[in-house]
């Protein structure tokens, strides 16, 4: 069994998520006694995934990431796929959203997950009203209660800076960025020797858009969350463990 403090980083057996139907976790233990059952939501930019990681690895609640999910399943036999699986794979491979039922779908095969007593962190997921209806219901159908919605919250400026500043390398696509993590030389790659790049889709009138879009999706889903009582909104500026000690104040008021 996995032992877990509040420093120490430790991974979680992911294979229920990843699998789905009856497939069998090792951990079943919330460290601490306590098992976190909560939705993240955030904007591309505000540092959402990273704050996803450390809660998973201090607190213990699972990652259950439906992009996870759908991008390790281009990598199984089409035999090991589920059916909703499958059609969620033709939409991406077409660059599209998964539509609500299929995706309603593939977290509804996995019941383990969300009744899991080491809690649970769902991470893209509800991404709109009648996804978040969904979920409603299938944790009212199992007996499950959610501690809380956390929503990671930057002002578009600061999603801008953080964002254009980021550098990809053409050859090997790694990640850099010029304030917070620079290539030794400039725009060129540490590992392979490429050619330092702004993706099309860093650049600001395209981040300004993306965040728009966001914004006009999801704020009709905090305001579920805020009418039920369970969003907390945690400013999203600082370092990684400044916004962590920020979620676990927040956490412990609950
Ligand atoms: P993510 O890693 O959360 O950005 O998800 C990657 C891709 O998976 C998205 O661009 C969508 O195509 C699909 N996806 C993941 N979660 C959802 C969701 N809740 N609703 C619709 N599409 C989703």
């Amino acid at each position: 069994m996995t032992v877990f403090c509040a420093t120490k980083m430790t991974k979680r057996d992911r294979t229920a998520w990843f699998k789905g139907g009856s497939a069998d976790c090792r951990d079943e233990v919330a460290p601490g006694g306590r098992a976190y059952r909560l939705v993240l939501l955030g904007a591309p930019g505000v540092g959402k995934g990273t704050q996803a990681e450390l809660i998973s690895e201090r607190l213990g609640p699972c990652q259950l990431s439906t992009g996870d999910v759908f991008r390790a399943a281009k990598t199984l036999d089409a035999s090991e796929r589920t059916p909703a699986l499958n059609a969620a794979l033709d939409y991406m491979k077409r660059g599209e959203l998964v539509p609500d039922e299929t995706v309603i779908g593939i977290v509804r095969e996995r019941p383990n997950c969300l009744r899991c007593p080491a809690g649970f962190l769902l991470d893209g997921f509800p991404r709109t009203v009648q996804q978040a209806e969904a979920l409603t219901g299938m944790l009212g159908d199992l007996g499950v209660k959610l501690d809380a919605v956390l929503s990671y919250d930057l002002p578009v400026e600061q999603i801008v800076s953080r964002l254009s500043g980021r550098r990809t390398c053409a050859s090997c696509k790694a990640v850099y960025h010029v304030a917070t993590k620079p290539p030794k030389v400039t725009d060129v790659c540490d590992q392979c020797g490429g050619k330092l790049v702004v993706r099309e889709d860093d650049r600001p009138e395209a981040i300004r858009v993306r965040m728009e879009a966001y914004e006009k999706s999801t704020a009709p889903l905090a305001d579920y969350y805020r009418q039920r009582g369970l969003l907390i909104s945690i400013p999203a500026d600082g370092s990684p463990d400044t916004i962590f000690a920020r979620t676990q104040v927040a956490l412990a008021a609950r």
